[in-house]
Protein backbone atom coordinates (compact mmCIF):
# COMPACT_ATOMS: atom_id res chain seq x y z
CA UNK A 1 0.00 0.00 0.00
CA UNK A 2 2.92 2.50 1.23
CA UNK A 3 4.44 1.67 -2.29
CA UNK A 4 1.12 2.89 -4.31
CA UNK A 5 2.01 6.20 -2.55
CA UNK A 6 4.10 8.76 -4.19
CA UNK A 7 7.91 7.45 -3.39
CA UNK A 8 9.51 9.86 -0.90
CA UNK A 9 12.68 11.29 -2.84
CA UNK A 10 16.70 10.70 -1.15
CA UNK A 11 19.70 11.45 -2.58
CA UNK A 12 21.33 8.10 -3.59
CA UNK A 13 25.38 7.93 -4.18
CA UNK A 14 26.83 5.12 -6.32
CA UNK A 15 30.08 3.72 -4.35
CA UNK A 16 32.90 4.05 -6.90
CA UNK A 17 36.06 4.17 -5.01
CA UNK A 18 37.25 3.26 -1.16
CA UNK A 19 35.76 5.29 1.66
CA UNK A 20 36.76 6.52 5.26
CA UNK A 21 34.34 7.57 7.95
CA UNK A 22 33.79 7.94 11.56
CA UNK A 23 30.49 5.49 11.64
CA UNK A 24 29.60 2.94 9.02
CA UNK A 25 25.94 2.29 9.66
CA UNK A 26 24.79 -0.81 7.76
CA UNK A 27 20.99 -0.64 6.65
CA UNK A 28 18.87 2.15 5.94
CA UNK A 29 15.54 1.22 6.71
CA UNK A 30 13.92 3.45 9.94
CA UNK A 31 16.37 1.99 12.54
CA UNK A 32 19.37 3.18 10.42
CA UNK A 33 17.89 6.28 9.27
CA UNK A 34 17.03 7.23 12.82
CA UNK A 35 20.34 6.52 14.00
CA UNK A 36 22.29 8.06 11.38
CA UNK A 37 20.04 11.08 12.30
CA UNK A 38 21.00 11.31 16.18
CA UNK A 39 25.46 10.54 15.01
CA UNK A 40 25.34 13.53 12.58
CA UNK A 41 23.57 15.53 15.43
CA UNK A 42 26.08 14.54 17.22
CA UNK A 43 29.04 15.85 14.78
CA UNK A 44 29.87 12.06 13.01
CA UNK A 45 30.58 12.00 10.15
CA UNK A 46 28.01 9.10 8.68
CA UNK A 47 28.25 6.51 6.04
CA UNK A 48 24.89 4.69 5.40
CA UNK A 49 24.86 1.95 3.15
CA UNK A 50 22.07 -0.49 1.72
CA UNK A 51 22.08 -3.82 -0.17
CA UNK A 52 18.68 -3.12 -1.56
CA UNK A 53 17.97 0.62 -1.51
CA UNK A 54 16.68 3.02 1.30
CA UNK A 55 13.35 2.37 2.77
CA UNK A 56 13.26 -1.00 1.00
CA UNK A 57 13.83 -3.75 3.56
CA UNK A 58 10.63 -3.96 6.44
CA UNK A 59 10.47 -0.91 7.10
CA UNK A 60 7.72 -0.43 4.00
CA UNK A 61 5.83 -3.90 5.30
CA UNK A 62 5.23 -1.45 8.67
CA UNK A 63 1.51 -0.56 9.80
CA UNK A 64 3.37 1.81 11.42
CA UNK A 65 1.51 2.33 14.76
CA UNK A 66 3.93 3.79 16.82
CA UNK A 67 3.27 2.42 20.50
CA UNK A 68 5.02 2.30 24.02
CA UNK A 69 3.14 -1.02 25.00
CA UNK A 70 5.42 -4.01 24.46
CA UNK A 71 4.15 -6.68 22.89
CA UNK A 72 4.73 -8.73 26.70
CA UNK A 73 2.33 -7.20 29.08
CA UNK A 74 4.13 -5.75 32.29
CA UNK A 75 1.50 -8.14 34.95
CA UNK A 76 3.45 -10.95 32.63
CA UNK A 77 6.53 -9.40 31.94
CA UNK A 78 7.32 -8.81 35.78
CA UNK A 79 6.38 -12.69 36.59
CA UNK A 80 9.14 -13.30 34.12
CA UNK A 81 12.10 -11.01 34.85
CA UNK A 82 11.24 -9.09 37.84
CA UNK A 83 9.30 -5.82 38.64
CA UNK A 84 11.73 -3.55 38.59
CA UNK A 85 13.36 -4.51 35.16
CA UNK A 86 9.69 -5.25 34.18
CA UNK A 87 9.04 -1.60 34.67
CA UNK A 88 12.31 0.16 33.69
CA UNK A 89 11.76 -1.53 30.20
CA UNK A 90 7.80 -0.08 29.69
CA UNK A 91 9.19 3.36 31.35
CA UNK A 92 12.35 3.43 29.08
CA UNK A 93 9.74 2.51 26.03
CA UNK A 94 7.62 5.11 26.57
CA UNK A 95 10.49 8.00 27.01
CA UNK A 96 11.40 6.42 23.78
CA UNK A 97 8.15 7.38 22.01
CA UNK A 98 7.65 10.65 23.59
CA UNK A 99 11.18 11.54 22.30
CA UNK A 100 10.41 10.53 18.78
CA UNK A 101 7.37 12.72 18.93
CA UNK A 102 9.19 15.64 20.35
CA UNK A 103 12.05 15.15 17.60
CA UNK A 104 9.63 15.07 14.91
CA UNK A 105 8.25 18.41 16.05
CA UNK A 106 11.81 20.30 16.48
CA UNK A 107 12.89 18.51 13.12
CA UNK A 108 10.10 19.49 11.38
CA UNK A 109 9.05 15.82 9.79
CA UNK A 110 5.93 15.61 12.43
CA UNK A 111 3.54 16.00 8.92
CA UNK A 112 1.37 13.23 8.61
CA UNK A 113 1.88 11.83 11.90
CA UNK A 114 -1.17 11.96 14.72
CA UNK A 115 -1.13 11.24 17.92
CA UNK A 116 -3.72 8.28 18.81
CA UNK A 117 -4.45 6.63 21.89
CA UNK A 118 -4.77 2.60 22.09
CA UNK A 119 -7.56 0.47 22.95
CA UNK A 120 -6.45 -3.05 24.00
CA UNK A 121 -8.88 -5.82 24.03
CA UNK A 122 -9.37 -8.21 26.52
CA UNK A 123 -8.47 -11.81 24.38
CA UNK A 124 -7.19 -15.39 25.45
CA UNK A 125 -3.82 -14.31 26.72
CA UNK A 126 -5.39 -11.92 29.32
CA UNK A 127 -8.76 -11.92 29.91
CA UNK A 128 -11.18 -9.05 31.77
CA UNK A 129 -9.32 -10.18 34.94
CA UNK A 130 -6.32 -9.98 33.43
CA UNK A 131 -6.89 -6.63 32.19
CA UNK A 132 -7.97 -5.37 35.42
CA UNK A 133 -4.00 -6.75 36.90
CA UNK A 134 -2.61 -5.30 34.16
CA UNK A 135 -4.22 -1.93 34.29
CA UNK A 136 -2.97 -1.82 38.03
CA UNK A 137 0.75 -2.69 36.95
CA UNK A 138 0.41 -0.04 34.82
CA UNK A 139 -0.90 2.39 36.68
CA UNK A 140 1.12 1.32 39.73
CA UNK A 141 4.30 2.19 37.05
CA UNK A 142 2.59 5.79 36.27
CA UNK A 143 1.17 5.01 33.00
CA UNK A 144 -1.85 6.67 32.08
CA UNK A 145 -4.42 3.71 31.76
CA UNK A 146 -7.69 3.06 32.27
CA UNK A 147 -10.21 -0.39 32.11
CA UNK A 148 -13.12 -0.27 30.26
CA UNK A 149 -15.92 -2.46 31.30
CA UNK A 150 -18.00 -4.28 28.03
CA UNK A 151 -20.62 -1.93 28.09
CA UNK A 152 -18.47 0.83 27.86
CA UNK A 153 -16.40 -0.42 24.88
CA UNK A 154 -19.37 -1.35 23.32
CA UNK A 155 -21.44 1.55 23.94
CA UNK A 156 -18.28 4.19 22.63
CA UNK A 157 -16.38 2.06 19.87
CA UNK A 158 -19.49 -0.33 19.05
CA UNK A 159 -17.10 -3.46 19.90
CA UNK A 160 -19.39 -6.38 21.65
CA UNK A 161 -18.66 -8.60 24.39
CA UNK A 162 -14.90 -7.42 25.07
CA UNK A 163 -13.30 -5.06 28.42
CA UNK A 164 -10.54 -3.43 27.26
CA UNK A 165 -7.37 -1.17 28.62
CA UNK A 166 -7.46 2.59 27.27
CA UNK A 167 -3.86 4.13 27.19
CA UNK A 168 -2.51 7.28 25.48
CA UNK A 169 0.75 8.47 23.79
CA UNK A 170 0.62 6.46 20.29
CA UNK A 171 1.55 7.79 16.75
CA UNK A 172 0.03 6.71 13.60
CA UNK A 173 2.19 7.87 10.47
CA UNK A 174 3.58 6.77 7.27
CA UNK A 175 6.64 4.46 7.83
CA UNK A 176 8.33 5.61 4.04
CA UNK A 177 7.96 9.14 4.86
CA UNK A 178 8.98 9.28 8.69
CA UNK A 179 12.39 7.00 7.51
CA UNK A 180 13.10 9.33 4.75
CA UNK A 181 12.64 12.74 6.85
CA UNK A 182 15.50 11.10 9.25
CA UNK A 183 17.73 10.28 6.49
CA UNK A 184 17.45 13.17 4.59
CA UNK A 185 17.61 15.07 8.04
CA UNK A 186 21.28 13.23 7.80
CA UNK A 187 21.92 13.95 4.47
CA UNK A 188 21.73 17.59 4.91
CA UNK A 189 24.63 17.46 7.63
CA UNK A 190 26.61 16.00 4.91
CA UNK A 191 26.01 12.35 5.76
CA UNK A 192 26.51 10.04 2.79
CA UNK A 193 24.00 7.58 1.52
CA UNK A 194 25.28 4.47 -0.88
CA UNK A 195 22.83 2.08 -2.43
CA UNK A 196 22.89 -0.77 -3.53
CA UNK A 197 25.88 -1.85 -1.71
CA UNK A 198 26.20 -4.76 0.56
CA UNK A 199 28.61 -5.20 3.30
CA UNK A 200 29.97 -8.81 2.51
CA UNK A 201 32.92 -9.05 5.05
CA UNK A 202 32.90 -7.08 8.37
CA UNK A 203 36.76 -6.80 9.89
CA UNK A 204 36.96 -5.38 13.43
CA UNK A 205 40.17 -4.17 14.11
CA UNK A 206 42.20 -2.82 17.49
CA UNK A 207 41.63 0.44 16.05
CA UNK A 208 37.79 0.65 13.52
CA UNK A 209 36.57 -1.57 11.36
CA UNK A 210 37.24 -2.54 7.79
CA UNK A 211 34.02 -3.37 5.32
CA UNK A 212 34.19 -5.30 2.32
CA UNK A 213 31.34 -4.62 -0.30
CA UNK A 214 31.71 -6.22 -3.52
CA UNK A 215 33.59 -3.60 -4.81
CA UNK A 216 35.26 -0.51 -2.42
CA UNK A 217 36.67 -1.08 0.59
CA UNK A 218 34.60 1.27 3.70
CA UNK A 219 37.44 1.73 7.03
CA UNK A 220 35.26 3.41 9.41
CA UNK A 221 36.16 4.01 13.32
CA UNK A 222 32.76 2.04 14.07
CA UNK A 223 30.22 0.22 12.50
CA UNK A 224 26.72 -0.33 13.18
CA UNK A 225 24.16 -3.02 12.26
CA UNK A 226 20.87 -1.80 11.42
CA UNK A 227 19.85 -4.21 9.13
CA UNK A 228 16.11 -5.04 10.50
CA UNK A 229 15.35 -8.97 10.80
CA UNK A 230 18.37 -10.06 8.45
CA UNK A 231 20.63 -10.84 11.32
CA UNK A 232 24.45 -10.43 10.71
CA UNK A 233 27.49 -13.00 10.46
CA UNK A 234 28.69 -12.82 14.04
CA UNK A 235 26.21 -10.98 15.52
CA UNK A 236 24.89 -13.41 18.44
CA UNK A 237 21.08 -14.78 17.71
CA UNK A 238 20.83 -16.45 20.88
CA UNK A 239 17.36 -15.73 22.52
CA UNK A 240 15.60 -14.14 19.18
CA UNK A 241 13.62 -15.81 16.49
CA UNK A 242 12.51 -14.71 13.11
CA UNK A 243 8.19 -14.08 13.46
CA UNK A 244 6.30 -13.90 10.05
CA UNK A 245 3.63 -11.28 10.00
CA UNK A 246 0.50 -10.88 7.67
CA UNK A 247 -1.03 -7.58 7.22
CA UNK A 248 -4.20 -5.84 4.58
CA UNK A 249 -5.43 -2.31 3.88
CA UNK A 250 -9.14 -2.65 3.31
CA UNK A 251 -10.91 -0.75 0.42
CA UNK A 252 -11.60 3.14 1.59
CA UNK A 253 -14.27 2.73 4.08
CA UNK A 254 -17.68 4.91 3.33
CA UNK A 255 -18.00 6.34 6.76
CA UNK A 256 -16.09 7.27 10.06
CA UNK A 257 -14.17 3.65 11.22
CA UNK A 258 -15.11 4.17 14.96
CA UNK A 259 -14.82 7.20 17.83
CA UNK A 260 -11.66 8.48 18.01
CA UNK A 261 -10.08 6.45 15.60
CA UNK A 262 -8.15 4.74 18.41
CA UNK A 263 -5.21 2.05 17.35
CA UNK A 264 -6.91 -1.42 18.24
CA UNK A 265 -4.97 -4.84 19.22
CA UNK A 266 -6.44 -7.99 21.52
CA UNK A 267 -4.55 -9.93 24.12
CA UNK A 268 -4.53 -13.00 22.25
CA UNK A 269 -2.11 -15.44 20.52
CA UNK A 270 -2.03 -15.01 17.56
CA UNK A 271 -3.58 -11.08 17.71
CA UNK A 272 -5.15 -9.29 15.96
CA UNK A 273 -4.17 -5.07 15.49
CA UNK A 274 -6.01 -2.29 13.69
CA UNK A 275 -5.89 1.03 12.82
CA UNK A 276 -7.06 3.87 10.89
CA UNK A 277 -4.95 4.54 7.39
CA UNK A 278 -4.69 6.73 4.78
CA UNK A 279 -7.97 7.84 2.93
CA UNK A 280 -9.94 6.03 5.68
CA UNK A 281 -7.94 2.70 4.96
CA UNK A 282 -8.14 0.05 7.65
CA UNK A 283 -4.62 -1.45 8.17
CA UNK A 284 -5.34 -4.60 9.99
CA UNK A 285 -2.38 -7.04 10.66
CA UNK A 286 -1.76 -10.48 12.91
CA UNK A 287 -1.59 -13.99 12.40
CA UNK A 288 2.16 -14.34 13.52
CA UNK A 289 3.87 -17.51 13.12
CA UNK A 290 7.41 -18.54 14.21
CA UNK A 291 9.79 -18.88 11.81
CA UNK A 292 8.94 -20.10 8.28
CA UNK A 293 10.75 -19.53 5.21
CA UNK A 294 9.99 -16.44 2.85
CA UNK A 295 8.14 -18.55 0.13
CA UNK A 296 6.01 -20.46 2.72
CA UNK A 297 5.16 -16.90 4.07
CA UNK A 298 4.20 -15.51 1.32
CA UNK A 299 2.28 -18.65 -0.31
CA UNK A 300 0.48 -18.30 3.07
CA UNK A 301 -0.92 -14.80 1.84
CA UNK A 302 -4.30 -15.70 0.51
CA UNK A 303 -4.93 -18.26 3.91
CA UNK A 304 -3.70 -15.51 5.88
CA UNK A 305 -6.02 -12.45 4.57
CA UNK A 306 -9.08 -14.73 4.78
CA UNK A 307 -8.40 -14.95 8.39
CA UNK A 308 -7.39 -11.59 9.02
CA UNK A 309 -10.96 -10.59 7.29
CA UNK A 310 -13.05 -12.73 9.22
CA UNK A 311 -12.02 -11.72 12.20
CA UNK A 312 -12.05 -8.02 11.34
CA UNK A 313 -15.69 -8.80 10.16
CA UNK A 314 -16.51 -10.05 13.89
CA UNK A 315 -14.84 -7.44 15.25
CA UNK A 316 -16.40 -4.52 13.61
CA UNK A 317 -19.34 -5.53 11.76
CA UNK A 318 -19.92 -2.53 10.21
CA UNK A 319 -17.43 -2.12 8.35
CA UNK A 320 -16.22 -3.79 5.11
CA UNK A 321 -13.48 -6.17 5.23
CA UNK A 322 -12.48 -6.76 1.68
CA UNK A 323 -8.64 -6.35 1.60
CA UNK A 324 -7.18 -3.98 -1.46
CA UNK A 325 -3.84 -4.95 -0.34
CA UNK A 326 -2.27 -7.56 1.14
CA UNK A 327 1.19 -8.16 1.82
CA UNK A 328 3.32 -10.84 4.61
CA UNK A 329 6.82 -9.61 6.45
CA UNK A 330 9.28 -10.92 8.81
CA UNK A 331 10.34 -9.42 12.38
CA UNK A 332 13.17 -9.62 14.82
CA UNK A 333 11.17 -11.25 18.33
CA UNK A 334 12.27 -12.02 21.55
CA UNK A 335 11.18 -13.64 24.49
CA UNK A 336 10.29 -10.48 26.49
CA UNK A 337 9.82 -8.67 23.84
CA UNK A 338 12.84 -6.26 23.78
CA UNK A 339 15.28 -5.72 20.91
CA UNK A 340 18.41 -5.93 21.31
CA UNK A 341 20.87 -2.87 21.32
CA UNK A 342 24.74 -1.72 21.60
CA UNK A 343 27.78 -3.58 21.51
CA UNK A 344 28.65 -6.58 19.67
CA UNK A 345 30.13 -9.66 21.89
CA UNK A 346 33.13 -10.41 20.15
CA UNK A 347 33.30 -7.80 17.39
CA UNK A 348 35.03 -4.54 18.84
CA UNK A 349 33.76 -1.10 17.43
CA UNK A 350 30.37 -3.07 16.10
CA UNK A 351 27.04 -2.26 17.57
CA UNK A 352 23.74 -3.13 16.23
CA UNK A 353 20.06 -2.32 16.69
CA UNK A 354 18.44 -5.70 16.47
CA UNK A 355 15.11 -8.02 17.28
CA UNK A 356 12.38 -5.48 17.35
CA UNK A 357 8.76 -7.24 17.83
CA UNK A 358 6.20 -5.32 17.14
CA UNK A 359 7.16 -1.72 18.23
CA UNK A 360 9.84 -2.26 15.84
CA UNK A 361 9.93 1.85 15.27
CA UNK A 362 9.73 2.47 19.08
CA UNK A 363 12.73 0.64 19.42
CA UNK A 364 14.18 2.54 16.20
CA UNK A 365 14.02 5.47 18.13
CA UNK A 366 15.11 3.95 20.97
CA UNK A 367 18.37 2.38 19.82
CA UNK A 368 19.39 5.78 17.93
CA UNK A 369 20.09 7.52 21.58
CA UNK A 370 21.66 4.01 23.38
CA UNK A 371 24.06 3.90 20.36
CA UNK A 372 24.24 7.78 20.62
CA UNK A 373 25.65 6.97 24.27
CA UNK A 374 27.74 4.05 23.42
CA UNK A 375 29.63 5.25 21.05
CA UNK A 376 30.57 8.51 22.73
CA UNK A 377 31.90 6.11 25.41
CA UNK A 378 28.73 6.75 27.52
CA UNK A 379 26.61 4.36 30.02
CA UNK A 380 22.91 4.39 28.71
CA UNK A 381 21.21 3.81 32.45
CA UNK A 382 18.63 1.29 30.22
CA UNK A 383 21.70 -0.24 28.21
CA UNK A 384 22.01 -3.44 29.89
CA UNK A 385 17.95 -4.44 29.72
CA UNK A 386 19.15 -4.43 25.76
CA UNK A 387 22.90 -5.46 25.96
CA UNK A 388 23.21 -8.70 23.65
CA UNK A 389 24.69 -10.42 27.10
CA UNK A 390 21.44 -10.11 28.96
CA UNK A 391 19.67 -13.26 30.05
CA UNK A 392 16.24 -13.29 28.73
C1 LIG B 1 3.83 -6.46 8.35
C2 LIG B 1 4.58 -5.70 9.40
C3 LIG B 1 3.89 -4.81 10.20
C4 LIG B 1 4.56 -4.07 11.17
N1 LIG B 1 3.87 -3.18 11.90
C5 LIG B 1 4.50 -2.42 12.82
C6 LIG B 1 3.80 -1.44 13.55
O1 LIG B 1 2.60 -1.28 13.39
N2 LIG B 1 4.50 -0.67 14.43
C7 LIG B 1 5.85 -0.83 14.62
O2 LIG B 1 6.44 -0.09 15.43
N3 LIG B 1 6.54 -1.77 13.95
C8 LIG B 1 5.91 -2.57 13.05
N4 LIG B 1 6.60 -3.50 12.35
C9 LIG B 1 8.03 -3.66 12.62
C10 LIG B 1 8.81 -2.54 11.95
O3 LIG B 1 8.36 -2.36 10.64
C11 LIG B 1 10.28 -2.93 11.93
O4 LIG B 1 10.74 -3.10 13.26
C12 LIG B 1 11.14 -1.84 11.31
O5 LIG B 1 10.67 -1.50 10.04
C13 LIG B 1 12.57 -2.34 11.23
O6 LIG B 1 13.31 -1.34 10.60
P1 LIG B 1 14.82 -1.58 10.36
O7 LIG B 1 15.36 -0.35 9.76
O8 LIG B 1 15.46 -2.07 11.60
O9 LIG B 1 14.86 -2.80 9.32
P2 LIG B 1 14.54 -2.80 7.74
O10 LIG B 1 13.52 -1.82 7.36
O11 LIG B 1 14.30 -4.22 7.37
O12 LIG B 1 15.91 -2.29 7.12
C14 LIG B 1 17.08 -3.07 7.18
C15 LIG B 1 17.86 -2.77 5.92
O13 LIG B 1 19.14 -3.40 6.02
C16 LIG B 1 19.53 -3.78 4.73
N5 LIG B 1 20.58 -4.80 4.86
C17 LIG B 1 20.49 -6.01 5.46
N6 LIG B 1 21.67 -6.64 5.40
C18 LIG B 1 22.53 -5.82 4.71
C19 LIG B 1 23.91 -5.91 4.32
N7 LIG B 1 24.66 -6.99 4.60
N8 LIG B 1 24.47 -4.88 3.63
C20 LIG B 1 23.72 -3.78 3.33
N9 LIG B 1 22.42 -3.64 3.68
C21 LIG B 1 21.84 -4.64 4.37
C22 LIG B 1 18.26 -4.30 4.09
O14 LIG B 1 18.34 -4.25 2.68
C23 LIG B 1 17.21 -3.34 4.66
O15 LIG B 1 16.89 -2.29 3.77
C24 LIG B 1 5.96 -4.26 11.36
C25 LIG B 1 6.66 -5.17 10.56
C26 LIG B 1 6.00 -5.88 9.59
C27 LIG B 1 6.77 -6.83 8.73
Amino acid sequence: MWQDLPRPKIAIRQLRRDLRCDVLVIGAGISGAMIAERLTEDGLDVVVIDRRGPLAGSTTASTALLQYELDVPLSRLSRQIGLSRAERLWRRSKLALDALDERLHRLGLGEGCVRRSSLYLQGDVLDADGLREEAKARQRAGFEVSFLSRGEVDSVYGIAGRAALLGHGGLATDPRKLAAGFLRTALARKARLYAPVEAMDVEPLRSGVVVQTKGPTIRAQTVVFATGYEMPKGVPRKGHRITSTWALATRPQPRAAWHDEVMISEASDPYLYLRVGPAGRILCGGEDEASIDQDTRDSLIPEKIAALQDKLARLMPHLDPTADYAWAGSFGASPTGSPSIGAVPGMRNCFAALGYGGNGITFSMLSSQILSAAIAGRDDPDGDLFSFRRKF
